[in-house]
């Protein structure tokens, strides 16, 4: 039976760029945003001049649909960031980015940061050898991150493997053999492939 495919997929025509929720498919030509690149419903192709705020807002929910985290948490994700050293917005980010959801997600270890939150409720991780099974878990540096071990012969496991073997590691995780991963150092601004301006984030929350 045909599947409705097209949901989250609006989320990225509504924000203009690929967020990557729908795993393997966003890899491919049947990427709904290389097909439609425009916002969707009726006036979706219509031009529109945004305001300050819309602009804002834009980069606000890009960033929360980006890493699949509720209004209330990515505001709970800002006041840590403004409470941290540093700018505001490359701490939101960095916070995000360290979530073991979108650990799992960027090892290759699940299609897209959602079945990344599944499998991580489902208990298939350790962190320093014990079971993990908190997606919004922050890991730091010099964290060891690992497939559990009666997860490795999984068919799931084994054929998401396969299937994002190809998918670059960022620099700032470490994959080993064993299904083992180290995290080498915090995240950078610059190692977050994410196209926004998180100063508009701060913005919008420092109103
Ligand atoms: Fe859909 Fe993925 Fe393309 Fe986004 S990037 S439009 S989720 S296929």
């Amino acid at each position: 039976m045909a599947r409705y495919t097209d949901a989250v997929c609006k989320l990225c025509r509504r924000e203009g760029q690929k967020l990557f929720l729908k795993g393997q498919r966003c890899y491919t030509d049947k990427c709904a945003l290389s097909r439609r690149a425009y916002a969707p419903g009726q006036h979706g192709q219509g031009r529109k001049k945004s305001s300050e705020y819309g602009m804002q807002l834009r980069a606000k929910q890009a960033t929360r649909r980006y890493y699949g985290v509720l209004e209330s948490q990515f505001r709970h994700y800002y006041e840590m960031a403004t409470n941290m050293a540093g700018k505001a917005g490359d701490n939101l980010l960095i916070l995000l980015e360290s979530r073991l959801d979108n650990v799992i997600y960027r090892l290759g270890w699940a299609n897209s940061r959602a079945e990344a939150r599944q499998l991580v409720v489902h208990g298939h991780f350790t962190v320093n050898g014990a079971k993990v099974d908190i997606p919004s878990y922050l890991v730091k540096s010099g964290m060891t991150i690992a497939i559990k071990e009666s997860s490795r012969s999984s068919d799931k496991i084994k054929s998401i493997l396969e299937a994002n073997a190809f998918r670059p590691v960022p620099k700032w995780l470490e994959a080993g053999a064993e299904q083992q991963a180290q995290v080498i150092a915090v995240p950078a601004r610059e190692d977050i492939d994410l196209d926004v301006d998180e100063t508009l984030i701060v913005e919008l929350y420092s109103k």
